[in-house]
C-alpha cells in the first residue's frame, strides 16, 4: 500500500515582537499512515535574546516538549524538512538524532559560507557531526501527498510545502514566502527580511497559481497572528 498523509499538527514555539508587531514562530508535524513522522522546521534556539531582524522572542513550549505531549520522542522523527535556516525556523535541528534533513541544495550552498551572517546563529544546528542530508532541487513530491515547492525571495532556496490530507484536502504551508495573508498578492512587496523582491513576487505568484490549480483549502501563512488564532493547534490537528 502506498504511503499517505494522515495528520498535520501545528505548533507555536515562540512569539516574536518588534513593536508594534507581534507574530507567532511556528513549526509543523506531518504523520503518515505507515508511521513516518515528518517535522517541518524546529523553532527558535533557547539562548537567543534578539533575532538578526531585531525581533525579541518569547519562547513557549519547545518543539521537543510539544512532541512529547503527543507521545513522540526526538528519536521518533524520521525526516526534518528545512524550509530555510533562519533563526526562527532552524533553532533545534540537532535535537533529532534519526532525522534526515531535507533542504534545497541551493539554500544549503547559500547558507554555508561562513561569511553569510544571516544563518550564523543556527549554523551548529545544521552542520553538526553526522548530520544526514537529502538535498532536493526545485519542486519535488517528497512522499505521496507532501510536495516541496521552491520559493526563492525571502532567501535563496527557501521552500514551501503542499500537504494533501484525506479530509481537509490540500493545505499549503507558505512559510516565509508569504508571511501574512495581506501579502498574498501578485504585487507582494519585500520587507527588510527578504533578500530579493523580484524573486519574492515570482514565488508569491507561483503559490497563488498552486492554490488555484490544486484547489487548496487552506493557506497557512508564515507569521500571521490573526490567522494563527483561528487555526487548530496541537493537540488538535488537521486530517
Ligand atoms: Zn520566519
Amino acid at each position: 500500500m502506498a504511503t499517505s498523509i494522515q495528520k498535520l499538527s501545528l505548533f507555536q514555539v515562540a512569539t516574536m515582537t518588534i513593536p508594534p508587531l507581534t507574530v507567532p514562530a511556528v513549526c509543523y508535524l506531518v504523520q503518515t499512515d505507515d508511521g513516518k513522522n515528518i517535522l517541518i522546521d524546529s523553532g527558535i534556539p533557547e539562548n537567543i535574546k534578539r533575532t538578526p531582524s531585531g525581533s525579541v522572542p518569547t519562547l513557549g513550549k519547545s518543539v521537543v516538549e510539544q512532541l512529547a505531549l503527543l507521545g513522540l520522542r526526538p528519536e521518533d522523527i524520521h525526516v526534518l524538512v528545512c524550509t530555510h535556516f533562519d533563526v526562527d525556523h532552524a533553532g533545534n535541528h540537532a535535537a533529532f538524532p534519526n532525522a534526515e534533513l531535507v533542504v534545497q541544495k541551493k539554500h544549503y550552498e547559500h547558507a554555508l559560507p561562513s561569511q553569510n551572517p544571516r544563518f550564523a546563529l543556527t549554523r551548529a544546528q545544521w552542520t553538526y557531526p553526522g548530520a544526514r542530508y537529502r538535498f532536493v532541487e526545485g519542486d519535488v513530491e517528497f512522499v505521496p501527498g507532501l510536495e516541496l515547492i521552491a520559493t526563492d525571495g525571502h532567501c535563496l532556496g527557501h521552500q514551501s510545502v503542499l500537504i494533501r490530507l484525506p479530509e481537509s484536502g490540500p493545505i499549503l504551508l507558505a512559510i516565509d514566502a508569504v508571511a501574512s495573508a495581506n501579502s498574498f498578492t501578485p504585487e507582494h512587496q519585500a520587507s527588510p527580511v527578504d533578500e530579493d523582491e523580484e524573486q519574492l513576487k515570482a514565488s508569491t505568484r507561483k503559490l497563488l497559481a498552486v492554490a488555484q490549480r490544486e484547489q487548496v483549502q487552506l493557506v497557512v501563512f508564515g507569521h500571521d497572528l490573526s490567522q494563527w488564532q483561528e487555526l487548530k493547534k496541537a493537540p488538535e490537528y488537521y486530517r
